[in-house]
């Protein structure tokens, strides 16, 4: 995103991202056409005042403002007065974090070369007042670390805080209305969380969707909400570990084990009670009412199993919710399948595994990723996770799974399978073409047409066309049938 003071320079504050969805692609022209002209904006800013010229003469945004009312620079851009004053702001504050950070160096020349602790002190007190001009050995080393920037933000739109308003819809979805190009015409972006974004809103539009980036002051939340990471981070769900992570992270190790000792304990609970219930209606039949009144009440009840059932559901969802807390340590935005909707097929259940007890965990997974994320201000952005799990996420091409790992014939590389999941993912949040809720042949065609289009680029590798032809067709069949014969090390 490039600007320095965003981490930097005001530690008890953090980024937080939120994304449109689903948004109209006219709204998303209208504000792209509203980015384009506001880095005009931008790129006059740097020109004018990017140099030595500007803020090193002690220029506030405040006066650029005013000075460009008066010779009526703003009116050649076509956009809102809050809308430019709002850019040169922050176009001013990026242009004070490049002189902050020269001046970093500078400080350093003068401790380098500098004996003299009067002489010193002379110096850095006249770099701090922007006086150096004056001075040789400082104005050369300005010279040398400013480097005179030039604007390259052409994707983004800052909205103050007092110009944007949310609303929640009847199904609970946020959207966010910001100033358009034109007095009095919001345009209003649906949002994918149910956190509103508030305060100074920095608008990127990329990829056809909004990014919505705002900041939170972390000394204000309650020490109940942890604040979130910073970084991006792709989950996969797995099977013996609740989460795997797109840096190769396994959170909740232990629901494997728990799943299948809790499957193993309720068999042998369901045939033990079965044997049980025959052995009363025996006795029952045989006239025996005492005996079987007597099993019924002591060994075939009800309240210790669902005792015992309440437990297990309690130390899975901590293991599951403890999980999603160790990725929104390092996360502010999570990727993940949208769990609540079922992909059929997508995975294959472990022989083992009780389908019933993985079914109910998808759901607290589901739960757990969007009650962190809420109340611990990270984004979480739902992604078509078609194909994810049998795509190489290096070539695209689809590789042959064998248990946990996954062969990609191809780059001739085994990758963890549930790692590379995660990690292919990750890369849809960012993808152009296959959206959340793109059909999953059609993802397959894409996938396809993209190795395609790879291929041709390369020097020819395959030995005939046919070959390839068969691959592009069949790339399951035709990836373990080389399997083997083109691994390199
Ligand atoms: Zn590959």
């Amino acid at each position: 995103m490039g600007r320095s003071d965003e981490h930097g320079k005001r530690p008890a504050s953090v980024t937080r991202v939120a994304y449109s969805v689903r948004l109209n692609p006219g709204k998303y022209a209208a504000l792209l056409e509203q980015a384009r002209r506001l880095g005009r904006v931008r790129s006059e800013v740097w020109q004018r005042y990017g140099s030595t010229s500007g803020v090193g003469s002690g220029l506030r945004d405040r006066q650029v403002r005013d000075r460009w009312l008066a010779d009526g620079t703003h009116v050649r851009f076509g956009v809102l007065a809050n809308a430019w004053k709002e850019t040169v702001r922050d176009a001013m504050a990026d242009i004070a974090g490049n002189l902050a950070s020269a001046k970093v160096e500078v400080r350093r020349a003068i401790f380098r070369r500098r004996g003299d602790p009067a002489e010193r002190r002379r110096m850095l007190t006249a770099l701090k007042a922007d006086r150096w001009a004056g001075d040789p050995f400082l104005a050369r080393q300005m010279r040398k670390h400013w480097k005179r920037g030039r604007n390259r933000t052409h994707d983004q739109i800052v909205v103050r805080s007092d110009k944007h308003n949310i609303v929640a819809d009847g199904r609970g979805r946020l959207w966010l209305a910001v100033p358009g190009l034109e007095r009095r015409r919001m345009v209003r972006i649906p949002l994918s969380t149910t956190v509103a974004p508030a305060g100074t809103l920095r608008l990127i539009l990329r990829g056809g969707r909004v990014e919505v980036h705002y900041q939170i002051d972390a000394s204000q939340m309650r020490s109940s909400q942890r604040p979130c990471g910073d970084r991006t981070i792709g989950v996969d769900k797995g099977y013996t570990e609740a989460l795997i992570d797109s840096d190769g992270g396994h959170h909740g190790s232990r629901l494997g084990q728990l799943l299948s000792s809790e499957s193993d304990r309720l068999k042998e609970r369901n045939r033990r009670r079965a044997k049980l219930r025959s052995i009363a209606n025996t006795a029952a039949g045989r006239g025996d009412h005492a005996k079987a009144h007597r099993i019924k009440a002591n060994n075939l009840g009800t309240v210790k199993r669902d005792r015992q059932a309440a437990r297990h559901r309690a130390t899975v969802r901590t293991e599951i919710f403890t999980a999603v807390h160790r990725v929104v340590d390092k996360a502010a935005t999570v990727v993940a399948e949208d769990l609540t909707r079922s992909f059929a097929g997508r995975k294959t259940l472990g022989k083992n595994m009780n389908r019933r007890l993985a079914g109910w965990t998808k759901g607290v997974t589901a739960e757990a990723l969007r009650n962190v994320s809420e109340r611990r201000g990270s984004a979480l952005v739902h992604v078509n996770a078609a194909y994810t799990s049998q795509a190489c996420h290096r070539c695209g091409r689809l590789g042959r799974r064998n248990g946990d790992r996954l062969h990609c014939t191809s780059c001739g590389v085994v990758w963890q399978a549930d790692v590379n999941a995660a990690i292919n993912i990750l890369h849809r949040a960012g993808d152009p073409n296959i959206a959340l809720h793109t059909p999953h042949h059609r993802v397959k065609q894409i996938l396809r047409d993209r190795t395609d289009r790879h291929r041709t680029r390369l020097p020819v590798q395959d030995s005939s066309p046919a070959t390839a032809e068969r691959r592009a067709n069949h790339p399951n069949r035709s990836a373990m049938s080389t399997l083997g014969s083109r691994r390199q090390p």
